[in-house]
Parts: structure tokens; C-alpha cells; sequence
């Protein structure tokens, strides 16, 4: 809405960006004119996009790693850290467990795919992808080189790292003061970065997502709507009644004003697909709208992103289904209790990043004996499945990290009730 200065709020024109986007992509996709084609959404759009989401991992690393050295800094018992830590992981787990056996008692109850006819569907170049080990998942959360990992982006290793690097400046006490303070005037100035590039939302998520439907043809749609509806739905119920009861029963907080202000993030990863790549808005949508204080925000966004994704698991189970369906195979009880276990723990090991979601689902199929080749019937459609279920994904982590920070003291009532908080205008 526009603030009383006149101005219109950047939330504001970053949804006027998407629908437009929208509107644009789907009217190049119809006139299908080799110009707009060659030279907007294949050229301008393209780059603009592209530069955009390249400024957006850009903030990733620096941003994670001062706001956690300032979010461990900042605590006044180590104890907290722990507790944070465990009860965010244990939400994390919870939440996708609830969501894929949800998903999966949905898409059990309608029974997509039913008499499906496989005539004609290329499944030749569909590899399967091996199940890390949980163990080594694990062990290797501690980097051989922080700098390798800083690097890669290698998250839980960076989250791991700054951590122990934090407690070792806190165990020195005084001498680490003037570390302390650069790390806080880091933060702050990564903080204005992330305004920077966030300047640029609009016409980069117009870009984004004109390209994107341009790029979708209903003939990609049609042969699979009945998984196409079922996910939508599933992952729907997940964002607006399964995490907003959790938030209410658990924190106390109205789901209206969470909504509302965790929107911007949500465009985000819908534009962009990765949740990953959304960690600099989410993290500002938690701290500056809703007044999640940063010691539990600068640990549980980034961990959030990359071991939390419920739309992800929420595909993994309505596909499953799907596709045992398609190919008449029936999996039974203990069949659908391994790939409500596989999902939860493939997507802990995994980033999130676009697309990895189907590289975790040949992991399941192949535990529980479904053919792989089957996901050729719904890679035409995964990539807008892909934006969906990220933006469920980044809403899970923001909507655990809340119920954490609220358990702990850590949330800025006055903040979160005041409608204006973190908005900037555009
Ligand atoms: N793109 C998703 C994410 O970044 C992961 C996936 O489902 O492919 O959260």
C-alpha cells in the first residue's frame, strides 16, 4: 500500500514486477515472435535476470558470516546457542516430516496419475543419483578448509565454522572488543548491500519471471494436471494451514501479519528458485519486519535454507505417488514410511538450490523401487513446481525461526505488530 508520503513501498513494486512479468511472459509466449524472443527474453531479460540472482548469491557468504559472528557475539550464554540450535532442528525435521506425510495422504486420497498413458514420453536420459551417506553428511560438517568453504558456499560448513570461530572470541573475553565491533559495522554495512541489490527487485524479478512463462507452454501442463493439481494443492495447505497453525499454537503470533510481512522473500524464491539465494531477504524479513532478534536469526535462516525444505519433501511425496500410479505399483505403508524418512534425510544433506529437488526425488524412488526413468513425464513442469515449493521451503524456515526466537524472548513484539517495520521505500 502506499505510505502516506505518497511514495509507493519497494514490496509494493516488486509485486507489480512479478505480475507484469507474468502478464508479459505469457503474452510473448503466445505471440511467439522471434524479436521478443531472440532479443527480450532470451537477451535483455535473460542478462538482467541472471545479473540480478548473481547479486543476490553475492550477498549469501558475507552476510551469513557476519551476522553470525555479531549473532554469537551478541548472546550473554553460550547455553543458547545450544538450545537454538537443537530446537531448530528438531522443528526442521518435524515440519517436513509432517509435510510429506500430509502431502502423501493427499495424493493418496486423489490418486493422480491413475491410468496414465506412458505412450510417447522420452524417459531415455534420466540417471539416478546416490543417497549420501547420512554419516558422512555429518562428518562433514566440520571443512578441512574454511576457506574452500567460504568459497564453495558450502553452508552447514560456514554455519559451522563461524560458530566455533564466535565461541573462541567470546572465550577471549576483552581483547576481542575492536573484532567485535568491526564485525557489527560488517553486518551493518552487508545489511546496506543487501538494500542495494534489493533496489533492483522490481525489475529483476519482472525480468525473472517474464522469462519464465514465456518459456511454458500449456502442452507441457496438460498431460500431467492431475499431479500438477494435487501438488499445488499440497503444497497450498502446507503454507496457509499447516505452518500458520504451527505459528499460532506455538508462538502465539497471528499468521495475518506473518503473512503479510514475509512476502517479499516469498516472490523471491519464487522468482528465483532457491532458497539459498533467498537467505539475504529472508533473513531481513525476520529480523527488520518481524523483530526476530539476530542471534536466532543469523543461525536458524542459512541453516534453515539448506536442511529445511518442506515443499521439496511435499513434491517428493505427491510424485511418489504419482508415479506408482502411472506404473501401477503399489508401495504400501512401509513403502510410504521410507520415503517419508529418505526425503527428510536427503534434505538435509542437500542445498537448496533450483532444481535439486528432483535429483533428491531419483534418490527416493530408487529406495523404494519406483523406476527412475519416470520423471521424464514431470521435468516439463518442475521448473514452475520448483518456485512454488521454494517458496514454501524459505516460509517453513522464517515461520521456525519466529517459533524459536519467541520461545526464547527473542522477538520484538512492537516490532512485528507495526505494519510499516522494514519497509523501504522503492
Ligand atoms: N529449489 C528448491 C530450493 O532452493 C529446492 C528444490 O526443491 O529443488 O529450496
Amino acid at each position: 500500500a502506499a505510505k502516506s508520503s505518497g511514495k509507493m513501498s519497494l514490496t509494493t513494486k516488486i509485486m507489480i514486477g512479478m505480475v507484469t512479468g507474468l502478464i508479459f511472459g505469457v503474452f510473448a509466449n503466445q505471440v511467439n515472435l522471434g524479436f521478443i524472443n531472440d532479443y527480450l527474453i532470451n537477451g535483455l531479460f535473460h542478462m538482467i535476470g541472471t545479473a540480478f540472482v548473481n547479486g543476490l548469491k553475492m550477498l549469501v557468504v558475507p552476510l551469513v558470516v557476519f551476522s553470525l559472528l555479531t549473532g554469537v557475539f551478541g548472546i550473554s550464554d553460550v547455553k543458547l546457542l545450544g538450545r537454538v540450535g537443537g530446537k531448530a532442528f528438531g522443528l526442521y525435521l518435524m515440519t517436513t516430516a509432517i509435510a510429506i506425510a500430509v502431502a502423501i495422504t493427499l495424493a493418496l486420497v486423489v490418486g493422480p496419475g491413475v491410468g496414465f498413458n506412458m505412450e510417447g514420453v522420452d524417459v531415455s536420459n534420466v540417471k539416478a543419483a546416490e543417497a549420501p551417506s547420512v554419516w558422512m553428511v555429518f562428518a562433514n560438517i566440520v571443512p578441512t578448509n574454511p576457506v574452500a568453504a567460504l568459497a564453495n558456499g558450502e553452508m552447514l560448513q560456514i554455519i559451522f565454522y563461524v560458530i566455533v570461530v564466535g565461541i573462541a572470541g567470546l572465550m577471549l573475553g576483552e581483547a576481542s572488543a575492536p573484532f567485535v565491533a568491526a564485525c557489527e559495522y560488517m553486518n551493518d554495512l552487508m545489511m546496506k548491500v543487501v538494500e542495494i541489490v534489493m533496489a533492483f527487485a522490481p525489475i529483476g524479478v519482472f525480468c525473472l519471471i517474464a522469462r519464465v512463462f514465456a518459456q511454458q507452454g500449456i502442452e507441457l501442463f496438460l498431460p500431467v494436471a492431475s499431479y500438477v493439481a494435487v501438488l499445488t494443492g499440497a503444497l497450498l495447505l502446507h503454507l496457509f494451514v499447516t505452518l500458520m497453525l504451527l505459528l499460532k499454537v506455538m508462538s502465539g503470533l497471528s499468521p495475518v501479519t506473518f503473512i503479510r510481512k514475509i512476502r517479499p522473500a516469498q516472490i523471491f524464491a519464487f522468482s528465483t528458485a532457491s532458497s539459498n539465494a533467498t537467505i539475504p531477504v529472508t533473513y531481513r524479513c525476520v529480523t527488520e519486519r518481524m523483530g526476530v532478534d539476530n542471534s536466532v536469526a543469523s543461525f536458524s535462516v542459512p541453516f534453515g535454507a539448506t536442511i529445511n525444505m518442506d515443499g521439496t519433501a511435499i513434491m517428493q511425496g505427491v510424485a511418489t505417488v504419482f508415479l506408482a500410479n502411472v506404473y501401477g505399483i503399489d508401495l504400501g505403508l512401509s513403502g510410504y514410511i521410507t520415503v517419508i524418512a529418505m526425503a527428510v534425510l536427503a534434505s538435509i544433506g542437500t542445498a537448496g538450490v533450483p532444481g535439486v529437488g528432483l535429483v533428491m526425488l531419483t534418490m527416493v524412488l530408487t529406495q523404494v523401487g519406483l523406476p527412475v526413468e519416470g520423471i521424464a513425464l514431470i521435468l516439463g513442469v518442475d521448473r514452475l513446481m520448483d518456485m512454488i515449493r521454494t517458496a514454501v521451503n524459505i516460509t517453513g524456515d522464517a515461520v521456525v525461526t519466529t517459533i524459536v526466537a519467541k520461545s526464547e524472548g527473542k522477538v520484538d513484539l512492537d516490532v512485528y505488530d507495526d505494519p510499516t517495520a522494514g519497509e523501504v521505500d522503492g
